[in-house]
């Protein structure tokens, strides 16, 4: 740790200073991390971010299909319609 205060660490609060931050990280996402041990913690975070994104998003359609179904079924129709996964 030498130099200036650039920043607060998205991770993990503390100052950043102008040797430690993570160049990469700030090239994509314009966020202060530390190079050391926050990097990773950062990265977990967005993938779980991602995914906690995904599950909700699939929540919603396959709630959607269950009443869409359910409509279908009322309304005489047999045919199931089912959540694809792969798109
Ligand atoms: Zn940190």
């Amino acid at each position: 740790m030498s130099g200036c205060i650039v920043g607060q660490c998205e991770v993990c609060g503390d100052h950043i200073f102008e040797t430690d931050w993570d160049g990469p990280i700030m090239e994509e996402y314009y966020m202060f991390v530390h190079e050391k041990g926050c990097k990773k913690k950062f990265h977990d975070n967005r993938i779980i971010k991602q995914l906690k994104e995904d599950i909700n998003r699939l929540r919603v359609e396959n709630h959607e299909l269950k009443s869409e179904n359910k409509w279908l079924k009322k309304n005489g129709h047999v045919g199931q319609i089912s959540l694809d996964l792969e798109d």
